[in-house]
């Protein structure tokens, strides 16, 4: 293509008395360009973000060091329906499981260091004993983190831990699948829903802060994602007619009523 930057200068020609003299600038594509360049040199890299938090493991004693965000970095762009938050400069879901990588316990954060000594002996035993290691790069990929979650879900599992336990992770892992736009993601949260539904009835509330209201609404709300819109409706009709529930969460519900109705299989 025949650029002449004689035509460049007529678009803006006009601007002189303003101050604009010979202004040199391509409409689209250089000034782009520059702005991207600049936005990208303003953005802090993902490893500033992170800082070293030193563990003792439960299990072993090993002592070692955990990746963790900086409590300011991250910002959120987006709230999901199943309160997936999408943020903008770094993925802290990345980083919510920790990883002994001398005896292979894992587990989310919230989680690790409250191990009782028959779920030790558990882990021993069951993931120890094949556990080959492995050394992260400081900064983790979708595909490391969807690794490291199913790393935590296999020790819950073997650990007989909280069905909660078994289902947030799950969760988790059906948001890895969301950002990696998989069919797994269904797999995840039907699971997940499994997990939940156990709790609601066998656990103590709050589970993974949320109350007995806020879990009833994800409950109908995983009903719905996996395509059983009778029994979301179920769940979310009690959040919605239960006097003292927060406005916000019987706003969230009634939405979820609206995207049933929506439906164009109802
Ligand atoms: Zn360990």
């Amino acid at each position: 293509m025949d650029k002449k930057p004689e035509n460049k200068h007529k678009i803006f020609s006009g601007l002189e008395k303003l101050g604009f003299k010979n202004v040199d600038i391509d409409l689209y594509n250089k000034e782009n360009k520059e702005t991207k360049a600049k936005a990208e040199e303003s953005k802090p890299t993902e490893s500033s973000l992170l800082y070293n938090r030193t563990v003792i493991c439960p299990v072993c004693d090993n002592q070692f060091k955990v990746r963790a965000v900086k409590v300011s970095a991250p910002r959120m762009v987006k709230k999901d329906s199943d309160f997936f938050i999408t943020y903008n400069n770094i993925n802290p879901y990345f980083y919510e499981v920790w990883i002994c990588n001398s005896c292979g316990y894992a587990a989310l954060k919230a989680d690790f260091l409250k191990l009782r000594q028959f779920q030790k002996d558990l882990v021993l035993k069951n993931i120890t004993s094949k556990w080959r290691g492995r050394d992260y790069p400081n900064t983790y990929t979708l595909d490391i983190a969807i690794e490291r979650y199913k790393l935590a879900l296999l020790n819950y599992v073997v650990t007989n831990s909280k069905d909660s336990s078994k289902a947030i992770t799950c969760l988790k892992l059906s948001w890895m699948y969301r950002l990696k736009n998989s069919k797994d993601e269904l797999v995840f949260l039907s699971k997940s829903l499994e997990g939940f539904k156990n709790a609601f009835l066998k656990e103590s509330f709050p589970i993974y802060g949320m109350d007995k209201f806020t879990t009833m609404y994800l409950i109908g709300e995983l009903n719905r994602r996996i395509g059983n819109n009778s029994e979301a409706l179920t769940w979310i009709s009690k959040v919605i007619t239960t006097p003292g529930v927060s406005h916000k969460l019987k706003e969230l519900a009634r939405d979820m009523k609206d995207l049933i109705k929506e439906d164009p299989n109802e």
